[in-house]
Formats: C-alpha cells, sequence, structure tokens
C-alpha cells in the first residue's frame, strides 16, 4: 500500500516536471530597484510601493498570476535576471540596444532619459562644459553611468564614482564629494519637487524608455501576460490612474 502511494506520487512528480504543473500555484520571482522614487518607494516598513509596484500589481491582477518582489538594487536585480535567481525585473530599467542582447523586453511602458543634477545652491556648474577636473557621480549600471562615461574625455570629467543606490549618489552631490550626477529626468524631477536638494541646469539628454525584463529566451509567458495587462490597464484607465497618483499632471 505505502509502495502503491509512493510510486504514485513519484509518477505525479514526473509528469508536473513535464508538464510544468509550477504554473497552477507558481509564484513569479520579480527583482527590483532599492529606492527609485516614484517609481520604487521605499516604506519605513520594508514595503515597496510606486509606479512600477501598481503597475505590475494592476498586470497581475488581470493576468491572474502571482509574484514576490524582491528589491536588490538596480545592478543587482539584473544580475540576478541573468543568474536565474528571480523571472522578471522591474525597476524603471531602459530598454536599449545593448541589453535586448541579454534580456527580452515588454512593450514600452513609461518614456525616460537622463539628466545632470547639481546641488540646489551650486552657482558654478552651468554645464558639462563645467565640469573639467571635476568628479562626477551616476548609479551602477544604469543609463546615467553610460552616459557620464560617453561624455568623460569630451569635458575632461576627472573621475566618475559609482553608487548601487541613487539615495547614496545625491547625498555625494550634496556633500560636495561629486559636484553633479546623473539620474533618469522623471525621477530627478520628482526628487526635485520633493525637495531633494539638487537643480536641474541642462536639457535631459534622449534616452530609452522602460519596460518589464525577462532573461532573453526565458518566461515567456510571463513576458506575454505583462505585454497583455499592460494593453488592458492602458484601455481600462488603470495605468493612467497610477500615473496621476504619482506624478501631478501640470
Ligand atoms: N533607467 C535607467 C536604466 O535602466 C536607471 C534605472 C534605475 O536606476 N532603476 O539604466
Amino acid at each position: 500500500m505505502k509502495k502503491t502511494l509512493a510510486l504514485i506520487m513519484a509518477l505525479a512528480m514526473m509528469v508536473c516536471l513535464f508538464a510544468g504543473c509550477a504554473d497552477g500555484g507558481e509564484k513569479y520571482i520579480i527583482a527590483t530597484d532599492t529606492a527609485f522614487p516614484p517609481f520604487e518607494i521605499p516604506g519605513e516598513d520594508g514595503s515597496m510601493s510606486g509606479i512600477d509596484m501598481d503597475i505590475l500589481a494592476a498586470i497581475a491582477e488581470d493576468q491572474g498570476f502571482e509574484y514576490e518582489i524582491q528589491p536588490l538594487g538596480f545592478d543587482a536585480a539584473l544580475a540576478a535576471l541573468e543568474a536565474k535567481q528571480c523571472d522578471g525585473v522591474i525597476a524603471g530599467a531602459s530598454i536599449t540596444e545593448e541589453r535586448l542582447k541579454t534580456y527580452d523586453f515588454s512593450e514600452p511602458y513609461y518614456d525616460s532619459g537622463v539628466v545632470m543634477a547639481i546641488k540646489a545652491n551650486n552657482e558654478e556648474i552651468k554645464g558639462y562644459e563645467d565640469l573639467a577636473g571635476k568628479t562626477v557621480a551616476a548609479k551602477r549600471g544604469t543609463e546615467g553611468a553610460t552616459f557620464a562615461e560617453s561624455i568623460k574625455e569630451k569635458y575632461a570629467i576627472a573621475d566618475i564614482v559609482l553608487f548601487d543606490e541613487s539615495p547614496m549618489m545625491y547625498e555625494a552631490v550634496k556633500s560636495g564629494n561629486a559636484v553633479a550626477c546623473f539620474e533618469d529626468y522623471p525621477v530627478m524631477g520628482y526628487g526635485i519637487a520633493n525637495g531633494n536638494g539638487l537643480k536641474m541646469v541642462t536639457e535631459k539628454e534622449q534616452g530609452s524608455s522602460y519596460g518589464f525584463a525577462v532573461l532573453k529566451g526565458e518566461n515567456a509567458e510571463l513576458l506575454k501576460m505583462f505585454n497583455e495587462g499592460l494593453k488592458n490597464i492602458k484601455e481600462n484607465g488603470k495605468y493612467q490612474e497610477i500615473i496621476d497618483k504619482y506624478i501631478s499632471a501640470e
């Protein structure tokens, strides 16, 4: 009797492996940034809110899948995806040509672009020309870091210091360890509006739109659900409701 039961269980497990029973009760692991307001807003209790979180929640509800959020940091989240330690990343991640070699992205869900920010009371830096011989800050693995790198030689920037978290990068500028930092426009705009002590003096650079990422060739069903859910929440007004909740329309 016991043997039969064990056999049945073993068989059931094998069937599950092949048929992908995991799908039924599977919880996708979605990695994200630790702080990227208004896309990732960490709460004091360790919870995470923000546009990305609400969009994902709305899409998951629309498509009927379950997930768990892991706030790892931006660079760490993409590394976790590459190491297959998570199923997807939503972290204001820009859809770049370079990344498309490694990841599959959803349809774009928000437009961005990189901008330089300096300390609010800094009257010395008026443009990139004034960065000569100075140290600037950027966030590891981001479009902002790539942009800083791209102008380093031209404007004779002395050094680019890299941080893993946006708030640490802002702090470096405020403390004077760096004269400027490079951040996504919607994030810096939100930060300044909420009194982060910085200001912008240059125009926004052309940047890529945000997308939800999975590892190339993996989790195609999750990506499909994300895209379908995104389409649905755009159609039913939920998407706009989320944006309006965090970014006040002019
Ligand atoms: N959008 C930027 C990028 O993808 C930064 C994302 C982030 O810092 N969370 O590089």
